[in-house]
């Protein structure tokens, strides 16, 4: 029997106090790949006690600045040693092609060595008042955060969530999806060796409805950090009102892409295909409606189903595949579900549609790069997050539909234009809402720089500066220059 992999709670690996296990799958193959535990709520309240001993402890009290930075840095080290290990496993329990996953780990170092530079930097201010008094302000950890993640960046997701709440002194309590869980547990056995001091990071595993509504609703918990569905999203909100505890919500889009006749052709093609085919389309910013402006439409979609068509689509660890399987059996018949209601609702498919059986192809969850063209805006397919390789194109005529059509959604993450006219870039990402946008490209994403949506797509960012600020509660000091009684009231 595989040994069960096993959470890690005040510095020790536990199973689940309940005895839960869970099968993790390969999605490219429908193979089992390892058994974890599943935790349930006690699990949970184990992990909260600790992490809240760790934050009020002296130890991680007494942990300053450079050496939490220290700390972020060594880990960064010790993942990157393990650069290929964590890519092929990341490849092996999501499915994306392991440039991708290569991608991620990379990009997962970068984000805790960008936090481990933070923690040393300016943070507090200085006020002139009208007293003889000095105002000051100064940054200080929330305390404990719980920190909920989905499957479609399992390891970036973790450094995007710890990496600025450890730099910033709080303690966390972290779960990872339960589809995806082993790069992270992988994670922990390195935080492990970095020499975080106990209970300051925690790792619970189990099921969004026990063990991620336990982390919500827990009182000890003071913020909870959550990246999701919208759906998801809210019930996170409603369970944490009990203490309102800080809530920072990262959530789901239907981002438009509006690309305009000047643009450079080869290029706007290429970033179409890329802003709605990576990672299978199972990105929450991905441009999965494409904005085309009538001149140029008949040409641009004959290009996009052209090259479309030779995406190479299979298993993410074979040299070459461009495209993996969806996550699980469930993500695909949804995604399969959409492609029928679009063909119900009258769109035309010009490209895809079906799930992919031939030869080994049948054992995952595979499905073809799908295109919808001749599309209303009242439709399902073009309202509505399908998480997966699906594109939707719209037609427009001039600037303020473009603009009008973009914004006809309850989300708003990210959008891009594409057009070489300089000014008219500016004017429309200016009118966009949407809090990432992109001119002339489309996904690229930089630790400096704050991620995080408009509308239902969330509330507050995520990196940068500003991810950093999130997990700091502001204390304003007030230091009296002139120490003598007031006389306010008489003696
Ligand atoms: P999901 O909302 O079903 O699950 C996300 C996480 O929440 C999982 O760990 C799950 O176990 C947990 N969860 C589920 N129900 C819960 C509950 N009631 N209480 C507490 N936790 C709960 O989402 P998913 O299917 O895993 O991921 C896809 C979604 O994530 C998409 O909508 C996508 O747009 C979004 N997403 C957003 C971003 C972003 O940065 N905005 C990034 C990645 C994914």
């Amino acid at each position: 029997m595989s040994e069960v992999l096993k959470m890690y709670i005040d510095g020790e690996w536990v199973l689940a106090a309940a005895g839960g296990e869970r099968k993790i799958i390969n999605p490219a193959t429908g193979e089992v790949i390892a058994t974890v535990a599943e935790g349930t709520e006690v699990d949970v309240r184990k992990a909260v006690a600790a992490a809240r001993r760790a934050f009020d402890g002296s130890e991680w009290q007494d942990c300053k600045g450079s050496s939490r930075s220290k700390l972020l840095f060594g880990l960064a080290d010790l993942i990157e040693e393990q650069a290929e290990e964590f890519a092929v496993l990341e490849t092996t329990n999501s499915g994306k092609p392991l440039r991708e996953s290569q991608f991620d780990v990379s990009d997962c170092c970068a984000c805790f060595r960008y936090y481990a530079g933070l923690t040393n930097k300016p943070q507090g201010q200085t006020y002139e008042v009208a007293d003889p008094m000095q105002a000051l302000t100064v940054r200080e950890p929330i305390g404990v955060c719980g920190q909920i993640v989905p499957w479609n960046y399992p390891l970036l997701m973790a450094a995007w969530k710890m990496a600025p709440a450890l730099a910033a002194g709080n303690t966390v309590v972290f779960k990872p999806s339960e589809l995806t869980p082993l790069t992270v547990i992988k994670l922990f056995e390195l935080i492990d060796k970095a020499g975080f001091p106990k209970g300051v990071a925690n790792l619970v595993l189990g099921a969004g409805a026990t063990v991620g509504h336990e982390l919500a609703v827990n009182e000890a918990v003071d913020k909870i950090a959550f990246t999701g569905g919208t759906i998801t999203g809210k019930h996170i909100m409603q369970s944490a009102i009990g203490n309102l505890k800080k809530v920072s919500l990262e959530l789901g889009g239907k981002s438009p892409n509006i690309v305009f006749a000047d643009a450079d052709f080869e290029t706007a093609v290429d970033y179409a295909l890329f802003g709605i085919f990576a990672n299978q389309g199972q990105v929450c910013a991905a441009g999965s409606r494409l904005l085309l402006e009538d001149e140029i439409y008949d040409k641009f979609i004959s290009r996009l189903v052209e090259r479309a068509r030779l995406i190479k689509v299979g298993d993410g660890l074979n040299a070459g595949v461009e495209m993996g399987p969806l996550i699980s059996a469930a993500q695909m018949e949804k995604v399969l579900n959409y492609i029928k209601i679009g063909l119900q609702e009258g769109a035309e498919l010009l490209c895809g549609g079906n799930r992919l059986t031939a030869g080994d192809l049948a054992k995952g969850y595979f499905v073809e790069p799908t295109i919808f063209v001749n599309t209303t805006e009242d439709m399902r397919i073009v309202k509505e997050e399908i998480f997966g390789p699906v594109l939707v194109v719209q037609k427009f005529t001039g600037e303020a539909e473009a603009v009008r059509m973009a914004n006809n959604s309850i989300y708003g993450l990210a959008g891009a234009v594409f057009t070489n006219d300089g000014a008219r870039a500016l004017r429309v990402v200016k009118k966009l809402r949407a809090g990432i946008t992109w001119v002339n490209c489309y996904h690229p994403t930089y630790n400096e720089a704050p991620w995080g949506g408009y509308k239902q797509s969330g509330n507050g960012r995520e990196l940068g500066s500003y991810g950093y600020e999130q997990y700091t509660e502001v204390k304003q000091i007030n230091i009296n220059l002139q120490v003598e009684p007031t006389g306010w009231f008489a003696k």
